[in-house]
């Protein structure tokens, strides 16, 4: 009953979606999003594959560019450096991980601000830290919308994420500042993990470590949002030991099933607000 439903909160996110690139499609406006991807990991294939379902099916054209292993940070800035200068191409996602030995940093300035439907370019990062409108990560803007949906108090509420990278834990952290939590960040270094987080009203975990998180870090009655995604031998498991801290936590987001469909209409949704801000802008 506690449980929050990613994959509704999704449906429901994609009714919304379907009739915005409708209504913009009479105006002439194919909200279009290019994914770069590299083919060296498979859980990406997939991953991209259900990205290109969730286009389809909310109005959004989709094509993905796949990259040979053997591309490298040049080859890699002129491709964004092309789908930003594309007039029909609305967002750009540049999916992880990239061809070896290229750092995500090394290349994601070449993503054009106004395109950065995954709110990697630094510029992005430097508009949601300076509380500028920009696009966010889509896995944070996610956990904010579940938070939502939830129905999270989140003004004064303690706050604690633990994860610190620039795709999750960062920018959730201040999105979570902007909404007036308290913030607590958590990573590797963190003494007393399971105390810290045990101040949490909400709980937001994103280290990529299956169970990680037991019930003794949950306070009774916290709002527990799990974005960790380990493959194990049964499928995939979350950061945090669901049947164990289910019956502790107010609410609690199921991996699968939890933040992963959100996400995708997270950027699905930050494509097309990057479509119709083309059509406000003429
Ligand atoms: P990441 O770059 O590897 O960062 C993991 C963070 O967790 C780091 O800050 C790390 O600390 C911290 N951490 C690791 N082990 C820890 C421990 N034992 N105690 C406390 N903190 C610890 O991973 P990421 O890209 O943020 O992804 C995190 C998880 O979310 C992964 O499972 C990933 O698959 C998943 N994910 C899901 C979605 C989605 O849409 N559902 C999207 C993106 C990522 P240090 O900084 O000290 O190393």
């Amino acid at each position: 009953l506690n449980v929050l439903d990613g994959r509704a909160m999704a449906a429901d996110m994609a009714g919304s979606l379907a009739a915005r690139t409708a209504t913009l499609r009479e105006s002439g406006i194919v909200p279009r999003l290019a994914v770069v991807a590299s083919g060296a990991e498979p859980a990406v294939e997939s991953y991209v594959r259900m990205l290109e379902r969730g286009a389809k099916r909310v109005g959004v054209n989709c094509a993905t560019v796949w990259l040979p292993a053997t591309t490298d940070a040049r080859a890699l800035g002129r491709v964004l450096d092309e789908l930003s200068a594309d007039p029909v191409v609305h967002g750009v996602l540049l999916q992880t991980p990239l061809p070896a030995g290229i750092a995500p940093a090394a290349v994601a300035a070449h993503l054009s601000p106004d395109k950065d439907v995954d709110g990697l370019n630094p510029l992005s990062a430097g508009r949601l830290q300076v509380g500028q409108p920009g696009f966010v990560p889509a896995t944070a803007a996610a956990i904010m919308e579940i938070l939502r949906r939830a129905g999270a108090p989140l003004t004064g509420a303690e706050a604690v994420v633990v994860g610190r990278s620039l795709v999750v834990g960062r920018p959730v952290a201040h999105l979570l500042l902007q909404a007036d939590a308290t913030v607590t960040i958590c990573h590797s270094r963190t003494r007393s993990l399971a105390e810290v987080c045990r101040r949490a009203d909400v709980l937001v975990v994103a280290a990529g470590r299956a169970g990680l998180i037991g019930p003794d870090a949950v306070r009774p009655g916290a709002i527990v949002v799990d974005a960790g995604t380990n493959a194990t031998g049964g499928g995939l498991a979350g950061d945090v030991d669901f049947e164990a801290v289910a019956p502790v936590a107010g609410a609690i987001t199921p991996v699968p099933g939890g933040v992963g469909p959100v996400t995708t209409m997270a950027l699905l949704r930050q494509t097309v607000d990057a479509a119709a801000r083309g059509v406000a802008v003429g």
